[in-house]
């Protein structure tokens, strides 16, 4: 396993719709066994293919709280069957927005059915943190970032805010 390096909005790649995969074979089990050793090593509670600069429509998310036992979820071709009208609320930040983090609004309650690590087909009911976890990872799927939600203004202000980091991180590279 390796830790894989993570894409910083802005760039182009975040903005794209992630493809389908067709089968699940021993690529797709390293490639998602990577995926959670960077989320964890980020850290983080979920992380989308995209993010790592593989347009798959991939997922791995773990909420599960430090001292608790770790509980990977993988999820592959995940597709919402349901949102509940009732809305959460929730802190949100993202591992392409490091150092940013906004209140989103999303329906409470979310249905999908997936693919699962071992290529066969799932179903996930999820609430709370998860569902907003969820929603989050499969908005990257579809090039959506949780700042697509706020107002222009505070979008544009974060995104100038990670431009000015990026450069400041090239330089200290060179
Ligand atoms: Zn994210």
């Amino acid at each position: 396993m390796s830790i894989r390096n993570i894409i910083i909005e802005p760039d182009i790649i975040l903005r794209k719709k992630s493809e389908p995969l067709h089968q699940v074979n021993n690529d797709t089990q390293k490639l998602l066994d990577d995926m959670l050793k960077t989320m964890y090593a980020a850290p983080g509670i979920g992380l989308a293919a995209v993010q790592i600069g593989i347009l798959k429509r991939i997922i791995v998310i773990d909420i599960s709280k430090k001292e608790e036992k770790k509980n990977p979820i993988f999820l592959i071709n995940p597709e919402i069957t349901y949102q509940s009208k009732e809305t959460s609320t929730y802190e949100e930040g993202c591992l392409s927005l490091p150092g940013h983090f906004a209140e989103i609004e999303r329906p409470a309650k979310c249905k999908i059915n997936y693919i699962n690590y071992h290529g066969k087909k799932a179903e996930l009911e999820a609430e709370g943190l998860l569902s907003t976890c969820v929603q989050h990872e499969i908005d990257h799927l579809n090039g959506i970032l949780f700042i697509d939600y706020l107002s222009k203004l505070k979008k544009d202000m974060i995104i100038k805010k990670l431009k000015k980091q990026k450069k400041e991180l090239d330089k200290a590279i060179l």
